[in-house]
């Protein structure tokens, strides 16, 4: 019997098939993962801006109506956020503009939590 050294192509195409098979199965789970948490992160974001509208509200005994990069900064100078709000990602945009009426801010990309757009299309 002679003796084997290494693999032969049959077992080395074995072994590339199931870690491609593998790979194919996660790989469209971390995606969604991915999207999953950034759309949360957004979530809490907005979260965040309206603690800070409502205080804002209740100090000025006035009641902010939109929102967006004016009204963040004068949150800001107010000092009811710390800082400028990081996004999500890079194009998050939260607005909103019939606060009184709705009660929510919005992302373009990710919706609100009330109403979550579906990301399983982008
Ligand atoms: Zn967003």
């Amino acid at each position: 019997m002679r003796s084997r050294k290494g693999f032969t192509l049959i077992e080395l195409m074995i072994v590339i098939a199931i870690i491609g098979i593998l790979a194919a199965i996660a790989i469209p789970n971390f995606r969604k993962a991915r999207q999953q948490a950034r759309q949360k992160a957004c979530f809490a974001n907005q979260r965040v801006i309206m603690g800070a509208i409502e205080m804002y509200n209740m100090d000025t005994n006035a009641m902010m109506d939109s929102y967006g990069d004016a009204e963040e900064t004068s949150l800001i100078n107010g000092k009811y956020l710390k800082s400028k709000i990081v996004p999500a990602e890079a194009n998050c945009a939260i607005t909103g503009s019939n606060l009184i009426k709705e009660g929510i801010v919005e992302c373009s990309v990710h919706g609100s939590p009330e109403n979550p757009k579906n990301l399983d299309g982008a």
